[in-house]
C-alpha cells in the first residue's frame, strides 16, 4: 500500500505506530502508540464510547453495569486511559466521576471517533 503522510507533523512521528484495531472507525490506518492505548483493547475503546456519550461523566458503577466487566478491570483500564490524558477524573463526595478529555490528541490530532 502506497502511504501517503503529507504535511503531516506529528510529534510522534519517530516513534513505531500499530496498525488501528478493526474496531475503530477512523480514517487512519495506523496509529501512534498513545493512540494504540486508548483503542487497542476493545473494552477499553468501549469506555471512551461511554463517556463520549456521558457529557456529566459517569462513574466507577456506571460504567461497569453498562459493560460486562469486573469493576477492577474498568478501574484498570480507566487508569491506562488517564495515563495518556484521554480521561479526567474528579472526586465527588464518596465517588470519582469519570469525562472524556476531548481534547486529547487522540481525540484531536489523530481522529479517534467516540
Ligand atoms: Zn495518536
Amino acid at each position: 500500500m502506497n502511504k501517503k503522510k503529507v504535511g503531516t507533523t506529528k510529534k510522534v512521528a519517530a516513534e513505531r505506530t500499530y496498525k488501528r484495531p478493526s474496531w475503530v472507525d477512523s480514517a487512519e490506518e495506523e496509529l501512534c502508540p498513545d493512540c494504540f492505548k486508548v483503542v487497542g483493547s476493545r473494552s477499553r475503546y468501549q469506555l471512551v464510547c461511554l463517556l463520549g456519550k456521558a457529557k456529566e461523566g459517569m462513574t466507577v458503577t456506571e460504567l461497569t453495569a453498562e459493560l460486562e466487566l469486573q469493576q477492577p478491570t474498568i478501574t484498570h483500564h480507566l487508569n491506562v486511559l488517564r495515563s495518556v490524558d484521554a480521561v479526567a477524573s474528579i472526586d465527588s463526595g464518596r465517588e470519582r466521576i469519570y469525562s472524556l478529555n476531548r481534547d486529547a490528541h487522540c481525540f484531536d490530532e489523530c481522529k479517534i471517533p467516540y
